[in-house]
């Protein structure tokens, strides 16, 4: 016998463990948008005439983000979304996944801009991968995808820069900074982090568990599977992966517990522990809190 609908008398298409729920495919999708608008509501209020840029790497998150964006904000003349992708150039991988954020801008008919490492640094991700031992492909690749994307939402006067990080990378991240220790990068997660010279980024996939992001991509037609990154082995943020997926497989609600815990005590690390003002990079400009900025600092290992 199928299993009904909580909500509505049709045929469930998922449990939700955490809540207690059997959602119907019209009653889940509300669901999903229903927290995606909370997110945006609570943490990231959209004022009037804004620009706002959206990272689309054209897996499921950044798509279902970008479409979300589109479904919120798209009837409003007064904003502007901009679609930003990153081409790191990674043969084999990014090929795949640029197509697909270019068939969904098509489709919804948003403007779109491709950015590429070779461009602006010179150099392509594979190259620094074959140059690079010591840190770890995905730490060069993550500050230097944000540092473009930053230069570039500035240019084009964005006030805001939306990410599609869902509720278990940033469950991950939190549990990660523990780990590590890291008490400064976690003031910088607390929403929203407003700082000089860099485009506020927005996070309203964030309250959204990643298979709930994948089977809402699934229901509306966006891309889906990508392929995996053959560079993608930061070792410790799989190893919390496991162990979240773990709890969250024993105790529901742990990724949310960790969540809501942060934002609450993230009022108060921002409170004593404020960001002090920003510098400028020395090479190239851009905000950042010594010296040089991240992505120089990196360069110039090379
Ligand atoms: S997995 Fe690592 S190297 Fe690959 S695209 Fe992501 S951050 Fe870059
Ligand atoms: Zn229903
Ligand atoms: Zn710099």
């Amino acid at each position: 016998m199928t299993i009904k609908c909580d909500k509505c008398k049709h045929d469930s298409i998922i449990y939700q463990r955490y809540s207690g729920m059997h959602l119907c495919k019209k009653h889940f999708m509300e669901d999903v948008e229903r927290k995606i608008k909370l997110t945006i509501r609570k943490h990231y209020s959209v004022r009037k005439n804004e620009t706002i840029a959206v990272a689309v790497s054209g897996g499921k998150d950044s798509s279902v983000l970008l479409y979300m964006l589109h479904k919120i904000l798209g009837e409003r003349p007064d904003i502007r979304l901009v679609a930003l992708s990153v081409d790191e150039g990674i043969a084999g991988y990014r090929q795949n996944t640029l197509e697909q954020a270019k068939g969904l801008t098509s489709r919804l008919d948003v403007e779109h801009i491709i950015l590429s490492f070779r461009e602006e640094y010179d150099r392509t991700m594979d190259e620094i991968a074959s140059w690079e031992r010591e840190k770890g492909t995905c730490s060069y690749c993550g500050v230097l995808r944000k540092s473009i994307l930053n230069r570039k939402a500035l240019e084009l006067g964005a006030t805001k820069l939306a990410i599609g990080h869902n509720l278990d990378d940033e469950a991950q991240t939190i549990m990660l900074n523990h780990l590590k220790g890291d008490v400064a990068r976690m003031v910088r997660l607390v929403p929203p982090c407003e700082l000089e010279g860099l485009v506020l980024r927005i996070k309203p996939l964030r309250y959204v568990p990643e298979k709930e992001v994948a089977m809402y991509a699934y229901l509306n037609g966006l891309p889906l599977s990508t392929g995996a990154c053959p560079y993608a082995h930061e070792a410790m943020r799989g190893e919390v992966r496991e162990m979240l997926d773990d709890f969250e497989d024993k105790h529901p609600g742990t990724k949310y517990a960790l969540l809501s815990g942060f934002d609450k005590m993230a009022e108060v690390l921002a409170r004593e522990m404020p960001i002090g003002k920003l510098a400028n990079c020395r090479l190239c400009g851009q905000a950042c809190s010594g010296e040089l900025c991240q992505a120089c600092k990196l360069l110039q290992k090379q």
